[in-house]
């Protein structure tokens, strides 16, 4: 990874990086952001894949629909494929984006492009082509019913380039937590070619999946066989890259936006009963 910059230039002299360390205390409430609205449509997640870096599930996109967020009004993006980077079964943390410092286990990137581009190939290359909801990965004692679902697959792509046909469905919305507040920043792709191409939102609420979840993600093999490269998939992620002066991070939470709709709700009532009151007026003035 530190030698990508020599292939891809913008690794290093790129002006929108990602990851990067999230610092809590200089993100901004961004009046601006809105709820994340999405809907990916029943049996949307056809097929899984062993990339050699990581799993990746690819998404039938007919239904799908991703609104809100910074996403701007009238922007429709849809979903795509999702996938995850980790750490080791030894239990070393992998998300590629920190908070304040701390990795969390792991991170699920839920890859979405905007319809305006027509096609995700043409949409990839657009600063505002992608729209990546980032979720972090913590351990707990359960097993995650939906991520299990993934995971039953993986028996069919222990090595690179094999895939496996889902035939139960997945529901990707059932892998977000109940409290939808984010972090906003615009970024990149974190594997190459890193185009900056991605408005990231980045869930600030992990959800919990097993350690043998976690151990089965970094179980996958990197060779296309046994013989060529019996290794694991372990540490796939991209550190963060410095924060320039300029990368301004933003935060929704679901009670700012209460207070800030209630707010608009305040000053609607009160210019209706202004408006009110100059009709009343007016009536009163024709009157004498
Ligand atoms: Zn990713």
């Amino acid at each position: 990874m530190s030698k990508w910059h020599v292939v891809y230039p913008v690794a290093s002299s790129g002006k929108r990086q990602s990851p990067i360390d999230i610092e809590t205390g200089k993100a901004q409430l961004n009046p601006c952001l809105k709820p994340i609205k999405v809907k990916y449509g029943a049996g949307c997640c056809k097929t899984v894949v062993n990339t050699g870096d990581s799993f990746r599930v690819d998404v039938d996109d007919t239904n799908s629909c991703f609104t809100g967020g910074a996403l701007g009004d009238g922007s429709v993006f849809k979903l795509v494929q999702f996938h995850a980077h980790w750490g080791t079964a030894a239990g070393a943390k992998g998300s590629e984006h920190t908070v304040n410092g701390k990795l969390y286990p792991a991170e699920l990137h839920l890859v979405h492009w905007n319809t305006k581009y027509g096609n995700v190939g043409e949409a990839l290359t657009k600063p505002d082509g992608l729209a990546v909801i980032g979720i972090f990965l913590d351990i707990g004692d359960e097993d995650h019913p939906e991520v299990e679902k993934v995971i039953k697959g993986f028996g069919d792509i222990r090595f690179r380039n094999m895939t496996h046909n889902y035939q139960v469905e997945i529901d990707p919305t059932k892998f977000l937590p109940d409290d939808m507040s984010f972090w906003h920043y615009e970024g990149s792709l974190t594997t190459p070619p890193l185009f900056e191409s991605v408005l990231w939102h980045v869930l600030r609420t992990p959800i919990a999946v097993s350690k043998r979840q976690l151990d089965a993600m970094a179980s996958l093999r990197i060779g296309s066989c046994q013989e060529k490269d019996p290794s694991c998939i372990v540490n796939n992620f991209r550190p963060p890259v410095p924060v320039g002066e300029n990368r301004a991070v933003s935060l929704f939470t679901g009670e700012a936006n209460n207070e800030v709709e209630a707010l608009k709700k305040e000053v609607k009532e009160l210019k209706d009963a202004i408006a009110g009151l100059k009709v009343d007026f007016g009536r009163n003035v024709g009157r004498n």
